[in-house]
């Protein structure tokens, strides 16, 4: 049994307790038999999934939810990840991909699009890294001229989660206003675009929908701009200071199920005559990995509650969350392979799976280095203002 314990902290109410209940019982019900062979059919599969059980309703404020509610994101996505990756990139992304547009779209691109990716009708992508500037945000040279009524984009974008099965893009490009970070808008980009190809699939250790997408005079009306122009870097980031608590969530729920099956392990393998959980090294082990786990809870929680208190930007609470999660939820992930002996690296073993889906949650939305660059700013920003 997974520990739940944290939904008895004060971080949470009732309707959060409520919310993890009855979607860890939905989980254990829906995800099985879903064919993992085409991860692009099974993640088509996931969302219609997702939709109906009415789940992505969270990941995008209207009908009945008036804002992002982050700890019903952040509880949602452990939930999910503790049950199944897949599941959980499929909910994360239809938040990730919707997030400027629920954020800063208007009545109109909100009204085109928010009903569909919460149903699970629509699949959402959000395109920002380019094959040059991943980490360097603000240096991103696709651009967006404008020609008339429209905007025409050039350029690439990669490693595009949803790429190649999205029926929407929300793309960050270079419309020139001011140089850097200040020159950025964000427009809607629909999947049948002319404009748009998807150059290249990439496959990764764990399989998700990744793409290469190449903007060649890709022509979209000057209304699919997302925010005003010369916003997209703060759509952007804004966007990521929601959702990047999530993936400290996530993590955790995947450090959570490497715990449930050392757990498991240790009762039920014998080592040199008695249980392996006897063995007080393994002890040892199992207290670093539950002590790894708290830790995360707390910071993913608290950015999560700080949030939702209002809260304008909570970037060094979400990368704290982000940063210790994902790097506390890869050394748990280990521990449990190697306790796991052989087993822990047999294909389809549960805990082989879950190394390979942590690996990329410290790199993605902002790599641990550049996590460690922001809390280091906001502290010294901080400071210089408490000294001024
Ligand atoms: C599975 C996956 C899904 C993704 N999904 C999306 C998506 O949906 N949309 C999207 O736009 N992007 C997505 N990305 C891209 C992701 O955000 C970038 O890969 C990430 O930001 C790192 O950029 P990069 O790969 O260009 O690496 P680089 O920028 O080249 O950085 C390489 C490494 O250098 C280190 N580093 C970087 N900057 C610094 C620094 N200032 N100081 C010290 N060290 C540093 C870090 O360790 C980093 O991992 C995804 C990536 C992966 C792997």
């Amino acid at each position: 049994m997974r520990d739940t314990s944290v939904l008895n902290w004060p971080f949470f109410e009732a309707r959060h307790r409520a919310l993890a209940a009855k979607l860890d019982a939905w989980a254990a019900d829906n995800l099985g038999g879903i064919d993992r062979r085409d991860t692009d059919a099974a993640c088509r599969k996931l969302e219609a999934k997702l939709g109906e059980g009415g789940w992505l309703q969270l990941t995008a404020p209207g009908e009945g939810n008036e804002r992002l509610d982050v700890r019903s994101l952040a509880l949602v996505r452990e939930t999910l990840a503790s049950h199944d990756g897949l599941a959980d990139f499929a909910f994360a992304m239809q938040g990730l991909g919707a997030g400027p547009i629920s954020l800063y779209g208007n009545e109109a691109q909100r009204a085109a699009w928010l009903p569909r990716t919460r149903a699970g009708k629509a699949i959402a992508a959000f395109a920002l890294t380019e094959p040059a500037s991943g980490s360097d945000v603000a240096n991103i040279s696709t651009s967006a001229r404008r020609d008339g009524a429209h905007f025409v984009l050039d350029g690439e974008k990669t490693w595009i989660s949803n790429g190649g099965i999205a029926d929407v893009y929300v793309v960050f490009a270079r419309s020139g206003e001011a140089p850097g970070a200040r020159g950025l808008s964000a427009f809607i980009v629909e999947a049948g675009n002319p404009g748009l190809a998807i150059a290249e699939r990439i496959p990764v250790i764990a399989p998700h929908p990744l793409a290469r997408l190449r903007f060649e005079n890709c022509r979209v009306p000057a209304d699919a701009m997302v925010g005003k122009p010369g916003e997209g870097f703060k759509v952007a980031m804004a966007t990521l200071d929601v959702f990047r608590t999530t993936v400290g969530a996530a993590a955790l729920g995947f450090a959570r199920r490497a715990m449930v099956e050392t757990a498991k392990r240790a009762a039920t393998r014998e080592l040199s005559g008695a249980p392996m959980a006897d063995l007080q090294m393994v002890q040892g082990h199992l207290a670093d990995m539950a002590l790894d786990i708290d830790a995360a809870a707390l910071l993913v929680y608290r950015a999560a509650w700080t949030k939702d208190q209002g809260v304008a930007r909570v970037s060094r609470e979400a990368a704290m969350a982000k940063l210790y999660a994902t790097e506390a939820a890869q050394r748990v992930i280990d521990t449990a392979v190697q306790l796991h002996g052989g087993d822990g690296v047999r294909s389809g073993h549960p805990v082989e799976m879950l190394y390979r889906e942590i690996r990329a949650l410290r790199i993605y939305e902002g790599a641990s280095d550049v996590q460690k660059i922001i809390i280091a700013r906001a502290i010294l920003s901080e400071l210089s203002g408490a000294n001024a």
